[in-house]
């Protein structure tokens, strides 16, 4: 039994006492005085919250930024090295590499991971059933969930869709794409939703991946949402090319991404690095303009870390505060408002996507920032403080 005293709910916006006692969390409405000091811990104000979201991973690729080497650090030079390079990954790679950022997510405080997996005939499933074997093990102190993500694209290649369907029937959580990059967009996209609704499950497409204004297969993914009753079950991830278009353009597609009650995930750790490469004079960010999403058209939005150290994104540290912070730059976000809506883009409306409850009363786990207000945490990339696993705190 402990007691964290004067912890700040951040997502209820209030200071209360928690108690967990019996397996249970609960607010402690009673006073202190009954309860040995020993058991008591002083927060003095740290942000309590069940964990930070990173949905949008690619744990498969992780960690081969120094033997896949990208020379012109572009996307297509990366999807094309890792169709060659991906079977020659064993498993035991697979399974290290994958574990290793889990542990380092872990430790920045990530509790609810969602995560690409490669899905085609040259991989196979294979990376999947180790992702799967990773989210049981884990599944006591954190959500993980496996996006079967058609990388190589499946539109004349009906092997590779053959196998995303297979996934599936293998209990991948959610149903991925990337219809900019298949032959037909629109039908990428269509037989996508047809196998989602098949099998129950949340779709989360990586969308316009590109400088190119005329790309907008976010304009299909909103229509089809639509016409599948998908409402509140679609994410679109990266849509940099919204960045690259009219305010006009842009603001009519929000509108209807709002109304088919679309999720957007920027990811500006690697867009930053990839986009715009082929501009020689005031180079283009490539970021989904985050603060119109949010304040204009009150979309959810989430940021995840996207690639970690592969031919992607050479960097990455799976700690969605240092995301928070690449974001605030890359979208020039400094006011107090800007970090609570990067910080909820973290934490909060990542659990919203995976339709989990962000309200701290029966956590089966959670954390500690070192730190009172999103602001702070986000500029000073806060440490984790400690965090409750099993019913017990540890402090870090
Ligand atoms: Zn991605």
């Amino acid at each position: 039994m402990f007691i964290l005293k004067n912890a700040y709910l951040v997502h209820e916006n209030k200071t209360v006492n928690l108690l967990v006692n019996l397996n249970k969390v609960r607010i402690l409405n009673e006073s202190l005085d009954s309860f040995e000091q020993t058991d008591i811990i002083d927060l003095e104000g740290k942000m309590v919250l069940r964990g930070f979201s990173d949905t949008h991973m690619h744990l498969d690729k992780a960690l081969i930024g120094d033997k896949v080497i990208n020379q012109s650090g572009t996307l297509e030079e990366a999807i094309k090295i890792m169709t060659s390079y991906k079977p020659t990954m064993s498993d035991d790679d697979i399974y290290e590499r994958m574990k290793k950022v889990i542990d380092m997510a872990y430790d920045n405080g990530t509790r609810y991971l969602r995560t690409n997996i490669d899905i085609d005939e040259g991989i196979k499933l294979r990376s999947l059933k180790i992702i799967h074997k990773l989210r049981d093990a884990y599944k006591h102190k954190m959500v993980i969930e496996s996006i079967a993500f058609p990388q190589d694209s499946f539109l004349g290649n009906e092997e590779n869709f053959k196998y995303l369907e297979q996934a599936l029937k293998q209990g991948a959580d959610v149903l991925g794409g990337i219809p900019a990059y298949d032959l037909d967009p629109r039908q990428h996209l269509k037989r996508l939703f047809e196998l989602a609704k098949k099998y129950d499950v949340d779709l989360d497409v990586h969308i316009d991946e590109t400088d190119n204004p005329n790309t907008l297969t976010i304009k299909d993914l909103i229509s089809l949402t639509k016409t599948f009753d998908y409402q509140g079950r679609v994410t679109a991830a990266h849509c940099c090319s919204l960045a690259s278009n009219d305010k006009e353009v842009v603001d009519q597609i929000l509108k209807d991404a709002k109304s088919a009650e679309l999720n957007i995930v920027p990811l500006p750790s690697t867009n930053l690095y990839l986009q715009g490469r082929g501009d020689t004079k005031n180079i283009r960010r490539g970021i989904a303009p985050i603060k119109s999403i949010v304040y204009d058209h009150k979309i959810n939005i989430s940021i995840g870390s996207d690639n970690i150290r592969d031919p992607f994104n050479c960097f990455g540290n799976a700690k969605p505060l240092e995301s928070a912070l690449i974001s605030a730059h890359g979208a020039q976000m400094g006011a107090t408002e800007d970090f609570n809506v990067l910080f909820d883009a973290i934490s909060k409306n990542g659990m919203k996507i995976m339709h989990k409850d962000y309200h701290i009363e029966n956590a089966k786990f959670f954390i500690v920032i070192d730190s009172t207000s999103p602001r702070d945490a986000i500029i000073g990339v806060a440490p984790i403080y400690g965090y409750m696993e099993d019913y017990k705190f540890i402090l870090k």
